[in-house]
């Protein structure tokens, strides 16, 4: 369960002060498919770079089951981060230098932890004969599949995707949606943050936030 207590986020100070998230409480139980909706600027990635931990917020809480992850100091953090919670955004990110491959299996490498599911998640996603290849050689849907491989390559708890169809066409959004469904079918907490109304209809519940807040 991941739950979220009265988060307040502001980015900057005195006049250039931006209030992105303004008091947003949120329980995600898991093995949920949640989507989070709301207009560009409404504070959707805030919410979800603190629910990540990839962020802190400026007050509240965020609870995984009973830790507190505001309580982590940096290192615990990035520790949980690796081995509890998968990213997966817009622009995929890998690493342009490395191979698919050698993208999908760096979550692994910082944790020492043997990827002995690789093989198997290539074949689910679908990108055994591309993972050689680099992130240019490979299409939008290929290369979001790659970010997935190594969203999963440590067997998170929780999938955390911002916009991850939102860089590709509607049909390869579509393939991407039915992955992340079949995921969360198999036990995975899934939560997409999407301004797209169809994509949202597909997750078992939507939270919408408009100016920093949880409006629905
Ligand atoms: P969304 O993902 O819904 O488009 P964001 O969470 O990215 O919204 O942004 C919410 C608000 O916070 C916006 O007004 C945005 O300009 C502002 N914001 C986001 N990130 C930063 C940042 N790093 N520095 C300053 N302002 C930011
Ligand atoms: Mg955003």
């Amino acid at each position: 369960m991941i739950k979220a207590q009265g988060l307040k986020k502001t980015y900057g100070k005195g006049e250039g002060m931006v209030t992105a998230l303004c008091g947003v409480d949120l329980t995600v139980n898991d093995g949920e498919m949640v989507a989070i909706i709301g207009k560009s600027g409404s504070g959707k990635s805030t919410l979800l770079n603190l629910l990540g931990g990839l962020d802190t917020p400026t007050e509240g809480k965020i609870f995984y089951d009973d830790t507190e992850i505001g309580k982590m100091n940096d290192s615990q953090l990035s520790d949980f981060r690796l081995n509890n919670v998968g990213f997966v955004f817009q622009f995929f990110d890998l690493i342009p230098e490395l191979t698919a491959e050698e993208n999908i299996l760096l979550p692994a490498k910082l944790t020492k932890k043997k990827a002995d599911n690789a093989g198997e998640l290539y074949e689910t996603l679908g990108i055994t004969d591309r993972v050689r290849h680099y992130p240019a050689e490979l299409s939008g849907g290929q290369q979001q599949r790659a970010a997935i491989a190594r969203a999963l390559i440590n067997s998170p708890d929780v999938l955390l995707c911002d916009e991850p169809t939102g860089n590709l066409d509607n049909k390869t959004g579509e393939e991407v949606m039915a992955l992340l469904k079949r995921l969360n079918g198999q036990g995975m907490t899934v939560i997409i943050v999407t301004h797209d109304r169809e994509i949202a209809q597909q997750c078992s519940r939507i939270v919408e936030i408009s100016d920093g807040k949880v409006v629905q």
